[in-house]
């Protein structure tokens, strides 16, 4: 599938030093292919790619990551931008009810999704209604009166000899008369489009007023399900798209280009028959479940919104050369603050025992002290620490604002820190030289 290729094409870039162009373009060329035969649009594909590949090539490599690393961080953006970037949701009625019309394709999932929208909405205590508009179909307005039931759910209907356009106006009617304020219209589909279905739709909307024409498409149907949603969303003006069918080994490639080609968001996705088989479409937990690498990514996430690489790589040098300062202790809590405890950073480091590295985390006010007890010190003091006698602790503490006994407690961490620093060094300079094996 579109997950094992791209990361065959990742794994390839894994490993290497530097990208050079080529890798890039060779890189591309392979995403493209995947994507091809995952069924995205072309020229879908083909946008993307040069979005890609512009920014590939043009962007700084973070030095925390990999180029295979910040490839992947590279098309993962683009993924998400291309699927809509955030979640959307159901706009709610000024009035309720919110009223909300499903349409689509025989067969696509609606009265399935009408189902599964209710109990959706019932667990967030809204209280939804059912209209069975779907006159056509033999048996429709039995299908939704037993899903109706199983949920609890009640089911508005006036059998099959009534029209559609009637029913829905009926079953808003009934559910402001019930007190409930979501309407759901399970309405009727044909196995192609068809004017005249498109019309009884129209008529539909124009009556009704829906807050939300919903499309739902089966995503196993790849470029098709786009030229549906392309068809319906001209005629009918979608608010969303619900793909449906996204489980077992469906393609990816309708999420991917559903909201590029009609410019009309995925709100909700079927994951399976049963009612449960339902989520709210999230572009970036779709991006990651198509790259499958959900570790990866937000390990990236991780180093990028936290390290400030250039600093890191000089703590790094000074913990090796045991050149480790007040001011880098100082640098190093800032960091930490914005890491989250260092004990979870630590833990990576192997052999550190963490049950013995107490309560390390940073708070603002710790931070802010030791910041103003720093910088009331002189160079020398801050280089050399141990010249730091009473009578200087007593001018500091003056100075920046705290008592003696703050500036003690930060020249102990102080000390603690450079401890661990030598040991760490002392650890690393020893693998070198190979006298410890992990
Ligand atoms: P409608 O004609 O659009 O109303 O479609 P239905 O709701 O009757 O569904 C058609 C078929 O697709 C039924 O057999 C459903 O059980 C099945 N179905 C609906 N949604 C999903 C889904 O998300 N995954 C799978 N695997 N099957 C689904
Ligand atoms: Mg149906």
């Amino acid at each position: 599938g579109l997950t094992s290729k791209l990361q065959e094409t990742f794994k390839k870039l894994r490993g290497k030093g530097k990208l050079t162009e080529k890798d890039v373009k060779d890189a591309m060329r392979e995403v493209k292919l995947a994507l091809l035969e995952a069924d995205v649009n072309y020229k879908v594909v083909k946008d993307f790619i040069n979005s890609v590949s512009e920014r590939a090539v043009g962007e700084e490599v973070m030095e925390s990551l990999t180029p295979a690393q910040q490839v992947i961080k590279i098309v993962n953006e683009e993924l998400i931008k291309l699927m809509g970037s955030t979640e959307s949701k159901l706009k709610p009625a000024n009035n309720p009810p919110t009223v909300i019309m499903l349409v689509g394709l025989q067969g696509a999932g609606k009265t399935t999704m009408a189902a599964k929208l209710a109990l959706h909405l019932k667990k967030h205590n809204k209280k939804p209604l059912l209209v069975a508009a779907d006159v056509y179909r033999p048996a429709a307005i039995k299908q939704l009166q037993i899903l109706g039931n199983q949920i609890d759910v009640p089911v508005f209907s006036l059998g099959d000899k009534v029209n559609p356009v009637d029913i829905a106006k009926a079953g808003i009617e009934n559910a402001k008369k019930l007190e409930r304020d979501y309407v759901i219209i399970d309405t009727a589909g044909r196995l192609h489009i068809d004017e005249e279905l498109m019309q009884e739709l129209k008529n539909i909307k124009s009556e009704v007023k829906p807050n939300e024409i919903l499309l739902v498409v089966d995503a196993m149907t790849g470029q098709d399900a786009v030229n549906v949603a392309e068809h319906f969303n001209s005629n009918l003006d979608l608010t969303g798209v619900i793909l449906t069918k996204l489980d077992g080994d469906t393609r990816g490639g309708a999420a991917i280009s559903v909201k590029a080609v009609t410019n009309t968001p995925i709100k909700f996705v079927g994951t399976g028959e049963k009612l449960n088989d339902f989520e709210v479409f999230h572009p970036d937990r779709m991006a990651s479940r198509i790259l499958g690498m959900g570790d990866i990514l937000s390990l990236i996430e991780k180093a990028q919104e936290a390290i400030d690489e250039k600093k890191a790589a000089e703590l790094e040098k000074k913990i090796l050369s045991q050149e480790f300062t007040l001011e880098d202790f100082l640098d190093q809590m800032q960091q930490m603050k914005k890491m989250g405890p260092l004990k979870d950073l630590v833990k990576m480091i192997p052999g550190v025992d963490v049950s013995k590295l107490g309560d390390m985390e940073v708070n603002e006010k710790e931070l802010l002290h030791a910041e103003a007890i720093i910088k009331s010190m002189t160079k020398e003091e801050r280089r050399n620490p141990s010249i730091i006698n009473a009578s200087r602790k007593k001018r500091i503490a003056k100075g920046s604002g705290t008592t003696i006994q703050e500036v003690n407690k930060l020249l102990n961490g102080f000390e603690q820190a450079r401890k661990m620093m030598k040991q760490f060094g002392d650890m690393q300079k020893n693998m070198k030289k190979g006298k410890f094996k992990f």
